[in-house]
């Protein structure tokens, strides 16, 4: 399991600087978090559970692609996370 520290704010263009980062999202539902993967890719993670102590479950799965060279690979990230600084 990793942790990912909480960002100041939105990112303006999530990029590799924002890498295993989040931010708390309010939604109709309540609060959720956007998470960036290692990769730089920014996602919402509305259809996990986060506990008080910011445990998330189930693991998280990145479904966006990389470029790499002229090919489109998807993002291989798969981590259980906890988010730091999480206050539900
Ligand atoms: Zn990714």
């Amino acid at each position: 399991m990793i942790t990912l520290e909480r960002a100041p704010k939105l990112w303006d263009t999530p990029e590799k600087d924002a890498a295993l980062t989040w931010v708390p999202i309010t939604t109709t539902d309540g609060v959720t978090a956007m998470v960036v993967c290692a990769n730089g890719h920014a996602g919402l993670i509305t259809d996990h559970e986060i506990d008080a102590a910011g445990h998330v479950t189930p693991s998280v799965v990145c479904t966006e692609t990389s470029s790499r060279g002229t090919q489109e690979e998807p993002c291989d990230w798969h981590e259980h996370i906890r988010l730091d600084g999480w206050e539900g």
